[in-house]
């Protein structure tokens, strides 16, 4: 593996790293604490600014607006912007959209991209993914997934519940995931608008964490028709469309997560060189530092699992195995990382005067979405068993 970071992509991850600390970060003060996310005005204005500059969806190829970085550059920009969790979203590259654009720009028709993808890569709209169902539905488990879709003439009409569905409030489109005539082997992706007859949100679920632009939403789909030209692929392809969808989209929470790590330790090693105890500064006494090394430890681990993944998957090689390893090994550095933080902080970090406490409920999420760590832990030693990876 080549660890070298290729000079261009160096050059411009310091231009972002620098335009997300004076441009963005100063604006983390207008997150509503009341509704759970960014005031839609400040939003749009610092979307306005991020397309002046340059830098809007990153990940996408040049010809769409984009940066053209690999999945390696990719990594790297996304942790310089994950240093800020109002970043993602303004750059045009938080979840859901953009595993989103990922899927659609791999599988869409050309008059499905027309309808859904050029506005969402312009940000002209939002969207969601809606896998996850209450029990006895998908979960953890998606064998489980009851929502059907029964084949009527040339429409499909589709039943279901879902819930979890990030960014559903005000999306312009879902994709569903959906049986078809009650077969799992027949599970397909559909995409439905949201002013699609018998569609309905019905809450934004109360969560711990930020609701984002667009809630965690409970839906519900009662005899909805869906053409069949707005199936995404083909019948029966839902699980395989949704594994492309979910692996990279995994390993970029991953790069956003490792730049949220780097924050919460820089915002704790600022506090501990400024704070003096017992006679001494914070960051002289060695508990202390043990905290800071152990986190360099953790997010450097991380780093290289989430690079190494990012060079499996863009060689086109299996990555499923190491996928898993880094989705459970960052998730689980950032709750360390960011609990860390708040005790070097003290009630300080504690509190709303710093952006900790905050991050600290945002991270409690990263365990559970996208793959409990309990999930990617089976994954792991069931490839182990089988033989289809090594140690
Ligand atoms: C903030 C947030 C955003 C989300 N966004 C979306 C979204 O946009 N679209 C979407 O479809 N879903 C979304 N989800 C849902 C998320 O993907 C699911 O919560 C996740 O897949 C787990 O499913 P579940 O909650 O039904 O837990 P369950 O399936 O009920 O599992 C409960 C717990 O059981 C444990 N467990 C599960 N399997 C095993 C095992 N094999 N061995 C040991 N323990 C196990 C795990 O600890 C797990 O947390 C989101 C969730 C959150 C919190």
């Amino acid at each position: 593996m080549d660890f070298s970071i290729p000079k261009e992509v160096e050059e411009l991850r310091l231009k972002i790293r620098e335009f997300v600390s004076s441009e963005i970060i100063p604006y983390e003060k207008d997150y509503d604490y009341t509704i759970g996310r960014l005031k839609h005005d400040t939003a749009e204005l610092l979307r306005k600014k991020v397309k002046s500059a340059g830098f809007w969806t990153p990940h996408l190829p040049k010809s769409e607006g984009g940066l053209g970085l690999d999945l390696v550059g990719t990594a790297i920009i996304f942790s310089e912007l994950g240093k800020s969790f109002i970043a993602p979203f303004v750059f045009n590259c938080d979840a859901p959209d953009e595993g989103n654009m990922h899927l659609l720009h791999k599988t869409a028709t050309p008059e499905q991209k027309e309808k859904f993808y050029y506005p969402l890569i312009k940000g002209e709209i939002r969207s969601a993914f809606a896998m996850t169902e209450p029990p006895p539905g998908a979960g953890s488990d998606p064998s489980s997934l009851q929502t059907n879709a029964e084949k009527v003439g040339d429409k499909y009409v589709l039943n279901g519940h879902k819930w979890y569905c990030t960014g559903a409030n005000g999306a312009k489109f879902i994709i569903v995931m959906s049986k078809v005539n009650n077969s799992f082997r027949r599970s397909t992706l559909f995409l439905v608008p949201t002013d699609a007859i018998g569609y309905k949100m019905i809450r934004e679920v109360e969560i711990m964490g930020s609701h984002g632009q667009g809630g965690h939403c409970e839906l519900k789909f009662e005899n909805v028709e869906v053409p069949e030209n707005m199936i995404l692929g083909r019948v029966g392809e839902g699980f395989k469309w949704s594994q492309e969808r979910l692996g990279p989209a995994r390993l970029t929470h991953c790069m956003r997560w490792l730049g949220m790590a780097r924050r919460s330790m820089e915002i704790a090693r600022e506090y501990a060189k400024g704070r003096e105890v017992f006679g001494q500064k914070l960051s002289e006494h060695e508990g202390i530092g043990w905290m800071f090394a152990e986190s360099a430890l953790e997010i450097e681990s991380g780093q290289m699992l989430t690079l190494k993944a990012a060079h499996t998957l863009r060689a086109g090689e299996d990555a499923r195995q190491i996928i898993s390893m880094a989705k459970w090994q960052v998730s689980e550095t950032l709750n360390k990382c960011i609990d860390r933080a708040i005790q070097i902080t003290g009630s300080t970090g504690y509190s709303r005067d710093s952006i900790l406490e905050l991050m600290y409920r945002d991270a409690r999420a990263a365990r559970l979405a996208d793959g409990p760590t309990e999930v990617h832990k089976m994954v792991i030693y069931k490839n182990l068993m089988s033989g289809k990876f090594d140690f």
